[in-house]
């Protein structure tokens, strides 16, 4: 297999606490043989890396791949195509596809497909009830053993606890996380965009902040009570980061991700009806804003993930009330986090890296977000000061619907290593 030595790049992992060293790595039959200053050997493929930063290859733990079922808005191939474009060599593929992630047979589909098209890992996230209709049980221990790392319902919301707490205790059991969409669909109340001044404004239909941070509150109060693993998805308002920043005083076993959108804009983005500021949860306010990116320097929030949803044009070209909920992000979650985050002085690099690499890594027991000798070689390479600007034409992924089309975001992925191989190098 292909030798490839990496020269002389900005190396940033938190694993080894490397903060920016001019370091060279080489890369030897799929992982990294060594890291250290001016290796001397020959190699097949040397990649100059001067004046860029190296980082390991970020780990989407909420991602859309959409097959099988919906291959007009994502496949496999496409979204993974998108994904090393972005930076990104692992995602958690969420189970809300056609059929649903439920079953055996379904997760041996998943993986057919994923060995024949993948160019990324792809890691599979199984359905928590069937058809993830909240009334009966996935066999948790069962897809756990078939190749599961976590369960969610994502899209929505288990409502009967009874259910919900016995779904933990077995993934308890079953050794996997368990990823809560905190949604209760009685409070959002067929809401499209948050509840308060912009859905007066506007005329729609409002989503409240309860919605969200009462089934946070009650996730966290399952998770004390199972003492399993829970991760909350999509963290978007100030209610939910104080919420689980008391539960992690407490002990309570709970982590939290948010997603670019939530740090990057507020609902004023929604002023001209733009159906790809639609999303679930919905756009909040400035105070919101402000409390995620509290959350994610204070450490409340672990994981920055981009809830990838590819959508159709027809899909959301059409009346802001009934256009899909979600955004794509694959592409622009590593720009958005240097643009937003690291050149706003929120998180520097190291954190940066901890919330896209090793903290997904260590919450769903993935041995890679580090670029340590003998781990799998997982590696992109960015030019971090480069600007972009986010047009339909840059995306690799089949949808377009990015809440940051016509924005101006820095930072652009030069090569994408993945398990040691070039698998994205920019044109
Ligand atoms: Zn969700
Ligand atoms: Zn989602």
């Amino acid at each position: 297999m292909q030798k490839i030595l990496i020269k002389n790049g900005k190396v940033i992992d938190p694993a080894q606490e490397i903060n920016g060293e001019a370091l060279d790595i080489l890369v030897q039959s799929g992982r990294i043989a060594k890291l250290a200053k001016n290796i001397k050997t020959d190699a097949d493929t040397v990649i100059d890396a001067s004046g860029k930063i190296v980082i390991p290859g970020i780990i989407d733990m909420h991602v859309h791949l959409r097959e099988p079922g919906r291959e007009d808005k994502e496949t496999v191939a496409s979204g993974t195509r998108a994904a090393l474009k972005g930076g990104v060599t692992s995602v958690l593929a969420m189970p809300n596809t056609y059929p649903a992630i439920d079953s055996k047979e379904s997760i041996g589909l998943l993986k057919k497909i994923i060995k024949d098209s993948g160019s990324a890992n792809v890691f599979i996230c199984a359905a928590i009830t069937k058809e993830r209709q909240g009334r009966e049980l996935v066999d948790i221990a069962g897809l756990a053993k078939a190749g599961a790392i976590a369960i969610s319902d994502d899209g929505a919301s288990v409502d009967d606890e009874n259910l919900l707490l016995a779904a933990m205790r077995k993934a308890k059991a079953a050794g996997i996380p368990v990823v809560c969409h905190s949604e209760d669909k009685k409070l959002s109340n067929g809401g499209v965009v948050n509840l308060g001044l912009i859905s007066t404004k506007l005329g729609l239909r409002g989503i409240s902040r309860e919605s969200e941070y009462a089934r946070v509150e009650r996730d966290i109060k399952l998770a004390e009570k199972t003492k399993a693993a829970v991760h909350i998805a999509h963290v978007s308002c100030r209610e939910s980061v104080e919420i689980i920043g008391r539960a992690k005083k407490k002990g309570i076993r709970v982590t939290a991700e948010t997603a670019p959108h939530y740090f990057s804009l507020t609902q004023e983005a929604l002023a001209g009806y733009d159906t790809n500021m639609k999303m679930s949860p919905p756009l909040r306010e400035a105070r919101d804003v402000e409390a995620i990116k509290q959350g994610l320097k204070s450490g409340v929030i672990d994981v920055i993930a981009s809830d990838h949803a590819p959508h159709t044009e027809n899909e959301k070209d059409i009346e802001f009330d009934r256009a899909e909920f979600g955004v794509t992000g694959l592409e622009t979650e590593l720009a958005a986090g240097i643009s937003e985050l690291v050149q706003k002085g929120i998180l520097d690099w190291p954190a940066l890296v901890h919330k896209l690499c090793l903290s997904p890594a260590m919450i769903l027991g993935i041995d890679r977000g580090t670029l340590k000798a003998g781990k799998p070689a997982d590696i992109t390479i960015v030019s971090a000061a480069q600007e972009w600007l986010v047009e339909k034409t840059v995306f690799a992924s089949k949808s377009k619907n990015s809440a940051f089309l016509g924005r101006k975001l820095t930072g652009i992925v030069e090569y994408t290593l993945c398990n040691g191989k070039i698998a994205y190098k920019k044109a």
